[in-house]
């Protein structure tokens, strides 16, 4: 673990120091409070052992400043309290401190503490690391390994933002495979199955590294291009609707006998700023125009004329 020691006597700190390297942890000493914030501001360590009264900004301050800057890690607080004062302990747990040691520093009483700061440390990581596998999962089509529509949510606000700050244009494209009903009951579910895995993957390899591919919906996909113009963005989607074409996925339920998708294009400009479930609207409007045209083509949305 990475330690910092807090404490403006020099005796303090040496004792705490060698009893933290005696445990073969990492320890950063100061001699004050606001250089405990300053280096845990930089980069929060594991365990904080911070003596209650300090020049500057004390224990109990820097507690909390501790927590109140927390995000998603946990520093494991320790007070070196004088004498064990009763009410000095409990101001400085109920600022955020874990657990605290009293002065005269014993080496032995600071290496009992810091066994115990380990094993809360050690769950504390196990907990952040199933907790970002959890929003991972959570994020993620299990068909496919595409995005899904969580992902969407967040990543199409984060481009509607972004292009209205700096001016710029975007378009999202809805993507959804043609007689696809047909297609299970003729070739069956699991075949169904692969072929949903052949068009996320096509849709994948054909978009630039800025766009992103999300499966929204059974046979439904959505292609997000940042930066992008309709006129660009018409270009990328008809060259993946051929694509998929070319891959020749037989479809004897389909007019062509391949397997195909059909899209609905919209865009978000700075002269035609749309809410993005506007823009969705209008993008799935022209999918179902595109449905209507025939099917295995790429429609773009009637741009609406503002007044
Ligand atoms: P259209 O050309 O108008 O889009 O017709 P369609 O048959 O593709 O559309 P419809 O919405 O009627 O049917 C979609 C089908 O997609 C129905 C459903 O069984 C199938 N489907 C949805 N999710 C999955 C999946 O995960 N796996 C498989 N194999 N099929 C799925
Ligand atoms: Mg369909
Ligand atoms: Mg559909």
């Amino acid at each position: 673990m990475r330690i910092i020691v807090a404490d403006d006597d020099l005796g303090s700190r040496l004792v705490a120091q060698a009893a933290v390297e005696s445990l073969g942890h990492q320890c950063v000493t100061v001699a004050d409070g606001l250089a405990a914030w300053a280096l845990i501001q930089q980069s929060p360590p594991e365990v904080l052992v911070t003596d209650r009264a300090m020049p500057g900004l004390d224990g109990v301050e820097l507690c909390r400043r501790v927590r109140a800057a927390e995000q998603d890690g946990y520093t494991y607080i320790i007070l070196l309290t004088a004498y064990g004062d009763p009410a000095d302990v409990l101001s400085g747990m109920l600022a955020g401190a874990d657990d605290y040691v009293t002065k005269p520093l014993n080496p032995i009483a600071l290496e009992a503490r810091l066994l115990a700061a380990a094993r809360v440390t050690e769950l504390h990581a196990a907990l952040a690391e199933t907790r970002a596998e959890l929003a991972k999962q959570a994020h993620t089509d299990p068909l496919t390994g595409l995005s899904n529509r969580l992902g969407l949510a967040a990543d199409l606000q984060q481009v509607h933002n972004i292009s209205e700050r700096y001016d710029r244009s975007y378009c999202v494209a809805i993507c959804d495979v043609d007689y696809f009903k047909r297609f299970n009951d003729i070739y069956g579910h699991l075949a169904g199955d692969q072929a949903l895995r052949t068009v996320a993957a096509t849709l994948a390899a054909q978009v630039r590294d800025a766009d992103r591919v999300y499966r929204i919906g059974g046979e439904e996909f959505l292609v997000l291009l940042p930066e992008q113009s309709v006129e660009g963005g018409r270009v990328a989607v008809e060259r993946i609707r051929g694509r998929l074409e070319d891959l020749a996925v037989a479809h004897v339920g389909s007019e062509l006998g391949l397997l195909t998708v059909s899209v609905g294009l919209a865009g978000s400009s700075p002269a035609h700023r749309l809410a993005t479930s506007d823009l969705l609207a209008q993008a799935d409007a022209a999918l179902y125009d595109a449905k209507r045209e025939g099917r295995n083509r790429v429609v773009v949305a009637a741009q609406l004329v503002t007044p």
